[in-house]
């Protein structure tokens, strides 16, 4: 299948009431282990890269990677999406490069740390969705902001620091047209998300439910959303890592959330502790081997075990075949007739623009 709208994939989902994971990638191990997953639970999926994966691998070698995947699983609509944009020019080269969606994080300044204001955020954004749905390729933005910092991103803190306003939220999607929303509700990037298992005092899933009552049509996006299992920390920790103990956002209250209209769940240090924990073990139990492929196949699979999980547990497992892929060109014609978002009522934020 070729690469999918984000939007589309989206829309689908909302239809079949289900979260679609989206995983990150620098590599092709990562890629080979989400498409194996993917394939073996009949899974739409998101895949995706930050600055700092694109940075790290090149991204043209991503995207022809995943021109390889798209080749050799036809039956797997799949997105390719930049996680975290940080400014326009850098949504801009994704699009150009071929991705079918962009995240333009306002939230932050173009330095990707900096707190901004609300008017600076919906400038760029809105500046994004024109370019973007110009090409048919999907938009997320943010409202509010995350906790944490993951490749060199993130405002820090715990996350509650800036929490999203469900009334600003509204303002937001009507002035930028938005595809989907990342809200802020206490989660962070990276392991360390909680101290304990997190009650609704630090995760307020309550707030997606306020959210969701206001933007019933708008996707809305989990970030930082790993569940950091104990099985994955002890692992790493059994063979040598030195992990601290910490809580991620329980698989149960990402399921509620879904409930509630969450229609994407970002997915990366579940992976990470996945591979780490794999190469840790192979490098302990059996020191003589040096072949990358010793220890980078078991890294794979066990990567591979963690989103196929995931995957079952977001529940758009089963439905790789439910739809055909629209092209970029369709969905182009699609924003155009002003039948998606960014001002033909279908977010349900009322703005009649078009
Ligand atoms: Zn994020």
């Amino acid at each position: 299948m070729p690469l999918v709208p984000m939007r589309q994939m989206l829309d689908e989902a909302a239809k079949g009431g289900y979260g679609v994971g989206a995983f990150n990638v620098n590599n092709m191990e990562q890629i080979q282990a989400i498409m194996e997953a993917a394939k073996a639970t009949k899974s739409p999926v998101v895949i995706q890269a930050s600055r700092g994966a694109r940075k790290y691998s090149n991204d043209k070698f991503l995207y022809h990677l995943m021109l390889a995947a798209a080749e050799l699983y036809p039956e797997i609509p799949m997105a390719l999406h930049l996680d975290h944009g940080n400014s326009f020019e850098t949504c801009k080269s994704a699009i150009e490069l071929g991705f079918t969606s962009v995240m333009i994080d306002g939230s932050l300044a173009d330095d990707g740390k900096t707190p901004s204001t609300f008017e600076y955020n919906v400038e760029v954004t809105k500046k994004v969705v024109d370019f973007a749905h110009e090409r048919g390729v999907s938009v997320e933005g943010e409202i509010g902001t995350l906790g944490g910092i993951e490749d060199g991103h993130g405002a820090g803190g715990t996350g509650l620091e800036h929490l999203t306003d469900p009334e600003q939220a509204v303002e937001f999607v009507q002035k930028t047209g938005v595809d989907a929303l990342a809200v802020a509700i206490g989660t962070s990037h990276g392991a360390y998300k909680f101290t304990s298992k997190p009650t609704e005092e630090v995760l307020k899933i309550s707030l997606i439910a306020e959210i969701h009552k206001r933007l019933p049509t708008t996707h809305l996006v989990m970030h930082g959303s790993s569940s950091v299992p104990k099985e994955l920390q002890d692992v790493v920790n059994q063979f040598g890592g030195k992990l601290k103990p910490t809580w991620g956002v329980p698989v149960e209250e990402i399921q509620n959330g879904i409930k509630h209209g969450v229609r994407k769940i970002n997915v990366d240090t579940d992976s990470r502790l996945a591979i780490t924990g794999a190469i840790r073990k192979v490098f302990a139990e059996t020191p003589e081997k040096f072949d990358p492929r010793d220890y980078l196949k078991p890294a794979r699979e066990a990567m591979q075990k963690v989103v196929a999980e995931r995957m079952t547990q977001f529940g758009q497992a089963g439905h790789a075949g439910d739809y055909k892929a629209m092209s970029l060109e369709e969905m182009r014609g699609y924003y155009k007739r002003g039948s998606g978002c960014g001002g033909g009522g279908c977010c349900g934020c009322g703005s009649k623009k078009k």
